[in-house]
């Protein structure tokens, strides 16, 4: 059965037809989705009544995260997501089970459709470069004209950042597929345009390149950090770009020159809230602790956390886990590992037979530390002195929980716990003693997993569970 949507980013068009479809009972195999104007034509005879835009009107439910997801994928260049996201939704409607499942090949793939169409439209945020045109009378309103080559079809579901971002100014963004105007009245929106109808570089550009040139610091120059977080295909379109070899070759005769120089003050540190644990057993010891962690102010995360996320468990386990910080989910309902890769240490749990309220789960840092990229709260690592400034909470948790052992999850935790910085991937599934005699086993963070290759996952996802099988059979310390 052929279904045809309106055009390539059609996602009301794609709902209504999903629904038609499902009422209908007709699985995901029997159908084949195209957009716009293109080759089906040919196959016009074999359109079923969905493709004539029939609505089906049985009610489906499914996980608001789920709608989320489709309202990104649908904008992913790659052919199948259409396919993808009624196989997904026939799925979710047949096997309940699915919405339940981290490593799911399906879901794993239209999330990471969705990361690499989030990257494209932050990307775009970030290296689209408007220069000036005169297109009118007045000269004190130019209209700010960028070019920009998105890998994915973005430009409707971007344009509202860049009204609310420039409200005040006129702009156009040209694209090979679609353009977008801002007349600071309405957004237009028309077909591609060519590089060439894109102008050239303005004298503001000067003055960008002179703030570049000033703010560049060379003793933090990570050549490879900025051609991953600025990839080259973008250069092109960076003015900046130009500068980039040059700084880079004066980086370590003006790193030194700043070495000699005299050392500035300090930056001022919040001192530690005057506090004592008082003399009482651990089980009302904790949550007197984890009180004091919920007001706790020593680093700036705990200003944008929805809470600190205390650990929870039993008093002394045979295990405590310790992650790195709350995630998302974790903040919003302040318990640890209660998102995707809670579920993943579960599963693995489960396989080896160890019931997750038996160990005690904490992390290493208390609150969320996200960046905003639109309505979505994305993970950001702490920074070392954040994990330092939390690392006497850990420690005070540990001394009441006292388990018998520790699996640190991840870079920061084994950090938190041991006091240097490991090679996880190369020293994962090895004990380590700490000073106080404690053993602690180290191994990836869940959430790495997630972040794999679908194809890569199930042989990760064995690794993980060597290595917890380490810390979890009976004769580990
Ligand atoms: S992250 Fe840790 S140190 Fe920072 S404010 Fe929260 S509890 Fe305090």
């Amino acid at each position: 059965m052929l279904v045809r949507l309106a055009d390539e980013t059609d996602l009301a068009g794609f709902r209504r037809e999903a629904r038609a479809l499902l009422a209908r009972g007709v699985p995901p195999s029997e159908v084949h989705w195209s957009a716009g104007a293109g080759d089906e034509d040919l196959f016009a005879e074999a359109s079923g009544p969905a493709a004539t835009g029939s609505a089906g009107d049985g009610t489906i439910r499914v996980p608001a995260d789920f709608l989320e997801l489709c309202h990104v994928v649908v904008l992913h260049r790659e052919p199948q997501r259409l396919a993808l996201l009624y196989r997904l939704l026939w799925r979710l409607v047949h096997e309940p089970g699915l919405r339940h499942d981290p490593l799911d090949a399906d879901m794993l793939l239209a999330r990471q459709m969705a990361q690499a169409v989030r990257r494209d439209m932050h990307k775009m945020h970030a290296f689209a470069r408007f220069r000036q045109v005169q297109d009118g009378e007045d000269a004190n309103d130019p209209l700010h004209v960028a070019w920009f080559e998105p890998d994915h079809r973005i430009v409707e579901a971007n344009a509202p950042w860049f009204r609310r971002r420039f409200a005040n100014m006129r702009w156009a963004i040209l694209t090979p597929e679609r353009c977008v105007e801002w007349d600071r009245r309405e957004l237009h929106f028309r077909g591609g345009a060519s590089r060439g109808d894109a102008p050239p570089a303005d004298a503001g550009e000067q003055l960008w390149l002179t703030y570049y040139r000033s703010i560049f610091n060379p003793a933090r120059l990570k050549l490879q950090t900025m051609q991953k977080e600025m990839p080259r295909k973008y250069w092109h379109n960076l003015p900046e770009a130009q500068l980039i070899a040059p700084l880079a070759a004066q980086s370590r005769e003006r790193s030194g020159r700043m070495i000699e120089q005299a050392p500035s003050a300090p930056l001022r540190r919040l001192p530690r809230p005057v506090r004592e644990l008082p003399a009482i057993a651990a089980p009302e010891a904790l949550p007197f602790l984890h009180e004091q962690v919920q007001r706790c102010r020593e680093c700036p995360l705990a200003e944008h956390a929805t809470q600190s996320v205390p650990g929870e468990g039993p008093l002394r386990p045979a295990l405590m886990f310790v992650g790195e910080q709350p995630g998302d989910q974790e903040d919003l309902r302040g318990r640890p590992f209660v998102g995707p890769a809670g579920q993943l240490l579960e599963r693995a749990l489960a396989q080896l037979g160890v019931d997750r309220g038996s160990v005690y789960i904490t992390n290493a840092v208390r609150h969320f530390k996200f960046e905003l990229r639109g309505r979505r709260r994305i993970h950001k690592t702490p920074t070392q002195q954040e994990a330092a400034a939390c690392s006497h909470w850990l420690e005070e948790e540990i001394a009441l929980v006292q388990p018998r052992a520790i699996v640190a999850l991840g870079a920061t935790a084994a950090r938190s716990l041991l006091g240097r910085t490991l090679a996880v991937m190369s020293e994962r599934g090895e004990w380590f003693e700490r000073p106080d005699g404690l053993r602690v086993l180290v191994t990836l963070h869940p959430s790495a997993l997630l972040r794999m290759e679908p194809r890569q996952l199930p042989e990760a996802f064995d690794a993980f569970v060597r290595d917890l099988a380490l810390a979890c059979r009976p004769s580990s310390p």
